[in-house]
């Protein structure tokens, strides 16, 4: 027996003892798809991206499926899991740096040259963004010109004279692109039965966002790569406060995070502005605590385990490992449950007795 059909079987077997109202469960599965910190490549960490799962016992928490952030090697992640792109209801952009969507074009031609006939994706995010430089940060335009380099070597014209039932326009034909404006307070952007998935503005760059979901089996907030609104110290947090008020009784935070060591005092020369845009891991610590969090999933660290550098940035003392990590949150205080995430970590709402 194969594994998947001994899976399935295992699966039918349970499901013949589990009483009805345990086969309606609600259930939410949490899984980091990628967790590189920033646009450096180390060990084949994928960048950055969550899966969020929700459904009940019977569909194995399958219901709805929601990804955030599409980093590279986002798909072959979710490949992982047994999701393919097509299956995806909606994708939510935190911002449009490339560590964050080097992987939407893969996952859109994949959709376009494979499973056309499902409905179109959503892609959720900011409005068009004007920085302070003069520039405009666009999720709207990097959807829809996401596979512009396809259609200009001929790609999609090649595989439209083999099928000419997918749309003419290329993978973004099959995108809604619903962007909201990014405000301070929580608003609803996106719902789909018992999910309803809130948004707030937080600082980074541009059209930096901040997520929660909510379903009968609990909430989730995926933060993003968001620090604090004061650029710099001196100031209380280096964390969002948007987001602890968007994280306030909400089980599960998924945070961005970069370690002390690479702040200014640590020797590595990396940028102070760049490391004071990010939430270290004692203000998420003291912040998940403030607000309530059962859980703390650390993802896109800054640096990686394990690295004896980020990206051009030597570290003089040596790597750091997830205990460096865990202490660092530790020493907040913070008690509830720690993720030092790596590719694939999960946590499941409701927890399995
Ligand atoms: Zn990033």
């Amino acid at each position: 027996m194969t594994h998947t059909l001994r899976h399935l079987a295992l699966g039918l077997i349970g499901c013949l003892f589990l009483p009805a109202a345990a086969l309606a469960a609600p259930c939410m599965v949490i899984t980091l798809t990628g967790t590189q910190g920033g646009p450096s490549a180390f060990q084949g960490l994928a960048g950055s991206g969550t899966l969020v799962r929700y459904g009940d016992e019977a569909n194995d928490c399958r219901g709805v499926l929601l990804q955030f952030d599409a980093g590279r090697g986002t798909s072959m992640r979710l490949s992982q899991v047994g999701v393919t792109p097509g299956q995806l209801d909606a994708v939510f952009i935190t911002h449009v740096h490339s560590d964050h969507v080097d992987g939407l074009a893969d996952l859109l031609q994949l959709r376009w040259m494979q499973e056309f006939k499902r409905p179109r994706v959503d892609v959720v995010c900011a409005a068009d963004s004007p920085a302070t430089a003069g520039f405009v940060m666009s999720c709207a335009k990097l959807v829809a010109h996401t596979a512009d380099a396809y259609i200009q070597s001929g790609e999609i014209a090649q595989r439209r004279a083999e099928d000419m039932a997918r749309p003419a326009g290329g993978p973004a034909d099959l995108v809604n692109v619903s962007t909201f404006a990014a405000i301070d307070e929580p608003r609803l952007v996106w719902s789909r039965g018992d999910v309803r998935v809130s948004a707030v503005r937080s600082a980074h760059v541009a059209g930096h966002a901040s997520y929660r979901v909510d379903t009968p089996a609990g909430s989730v907030v995926i933060g993003g790569d968001a620090g604090n609104d004061t650029p710099a110290p001196p100031r209380a947090s280096s964390t969002s406060a948007q987001v602890e008020t968007l994280a306030r009784g909400a089980q599960v935070i998924v945070h961005s995070v970069i370690h002390p060591v690479m702040g200014p005092d640590g020797g590595t020369g990396f940028p102070a502005p760049i490391f004071h845009r990010q939430s270290t891991a004692g203000d998420l610590g003291a912040m998940a605590q403030r607000s309530g969090a059962q859980h703390l999933m650390l993802t896109h660290l800054i640096p990686p385990l394990g690295a004896d550098r980020q990206g051009p940035y030597r570290l003089p003392k040596g790597p750091i490992s997830a205990a460096d990590y865990e202490a660092a949150v530790r020493a907040s205080g913070f008690a509830g449950g720690l993720t030092v995430g790596g590719d694939l970590s999960s946590v499941r709402l409701p927890a399995r007795k």
